[in-house]
């Protein structure tokens, strides 16, 4: 049988394996700070353990990290990766450097089964969703991209795929991810974004009430973002916002709104969003279309974009616009996809 992948347990689950095979409990700490806080996943080098457990380990899991297969740099410093899984899939992950940080987004799917009709995820359809390990695996790659640099690195699930679709997944990555003897990334530097799948949100929400949401609305009205997100036909906006208004977080809510020219970017749509999103302590994040071969949208010129933004900000709603990064190498926003 093959050897379970030591990406996919939580500290609790090694704890358990390792005391039914003999192990002191400490020891699962110390794997966690070699695999993960210090990013060395060949127990073989590890100099606190002793060479029989040592030998041991090594051969009880799996250890590395799935293999980059191909990367693309833009000048600015973003970097996509693509990443090859167990079973041939492809994934993409990507690097974005910022002033004082770094930025991860991360994949939960290979494809998507939403189809939004301005996304290049969704027109690749769905394959399938990720292990836990597979999403673990992203963060661990792209430290190593990262070389030694030790600075403030923040999580964003906003690669291919709905996370809330793959919550059981996403839970236990997020629980892998956010222990302190591993890579002890705090939940306020992670952000999900998410059609909004209310039933996972609220499972979320109350699982990791730190994480910062963030809501790709897309549309002013219900009816708009039915067409444009077929998902909202069953997941209704109206609920979604009621959700919104009632429960009281610590962080607003971040409403992702990518503007599409002639289809939604009108002042008069701005208005009608300003209203929709009353009452609920929020920010906007106008992300200019970027572009995908096939997809029957346009970016809006600088001046609607700023027109859109001004009916916001004089509504008093805090708005800022994303000129994504990456365009150039297909890594923004729903750019990600793999057709191989
Ligand atoms: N499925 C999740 C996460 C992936 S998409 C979600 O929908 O939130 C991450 C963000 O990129 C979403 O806000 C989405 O609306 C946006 N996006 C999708 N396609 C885009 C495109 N072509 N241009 C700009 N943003 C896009």
């Amino acid at each position: 049988m093959a050897k379970p992948w030591i990406l996919e347990r939580t500290l609790e689950e090694l704890k358990n394996e390792l005391r039914a095979a003999g192990f002191r409990d400490f020891v699962a700490c110390q794997v966690f700070r070699w695999a993960y806080h210090k990013n060395n996943q060949d127990p073989s080098s590890w100099s606190n353990i002793s060479s029989v457990g040592r030998e041991k380990l090594a051969g009880m899991y799996e250890w590395p990290p799935r293999p980059v297969l191909g990367m693309q740099g833009d000048a600015q410093g973003t970097r996509k990766l693509l990443v090859g899984l167990a079973d041939g899939l492809k994934i993409e992950t990507v690097l974005i450097p910022e002033k004082g940080h770094h930025t991860f987004c991360l994949s939960t799917q290979v494809g998507c089964p939403l189809a939004c009709r301005f996304c290049a995820t969704g027109a690749m359809g769905f394959r399938r969703h990720l292990s836990a390990g597979e999403i673990v695996s992203q963060v661990l790659t792209l430290k190593k991209e990262l070389g030694p640099f030790a600075g403030q690195v923040n999580l964003v699930f906003m690669g291919m795929g709905e996370p809330l679709l793959n919550y059981g997944n996403l839970a236990r990555a997020l629980e892998i991810l956010c222990a302190t003897d591993g890579l002890n990334i705090s939940p306020r530097h992670i952000t999900v974004s998410t059609v909004g799948i209310l039933q996972s949100l609220a499972r979320l929400e109350r699982d990791f009430p730190r994480i910062r949401i963030a809501l790709s609305l897309n549309a002013p009205d219900a009816a708009l973002r039915a067409e444009l997100m077929p998902v909202s036909r069953h997941e209704g906006l109206d609920l979604l916002l009621a959700h919104f208004r009632a429960h009281k977080r610590r962080q607003r809510v971040t409403f992702e709104y990518v503007l599409l020219a002639g289809v939604n970017d009108a002042p008069a749509q701005a208005r009608r969003l300003a209203r929709l999103l009353h009452g609920i302590p929020a920010k906007v994040n106008l992300i200019p279309y970027n572009a995908s071969p096939g997809l029957p949208f346009q970016r809006p010129d600088r001046a609607a974009v700023e027109a859109f933004r001004a009916v916001l900000l004089e509504k008093g709603l805090t708005v800022v616009t994303r000129w994504s990064k990456g365009q150039e190498i297909a890594s923004a926003c729903g750019q990600l996809a793999v057709f191989s």
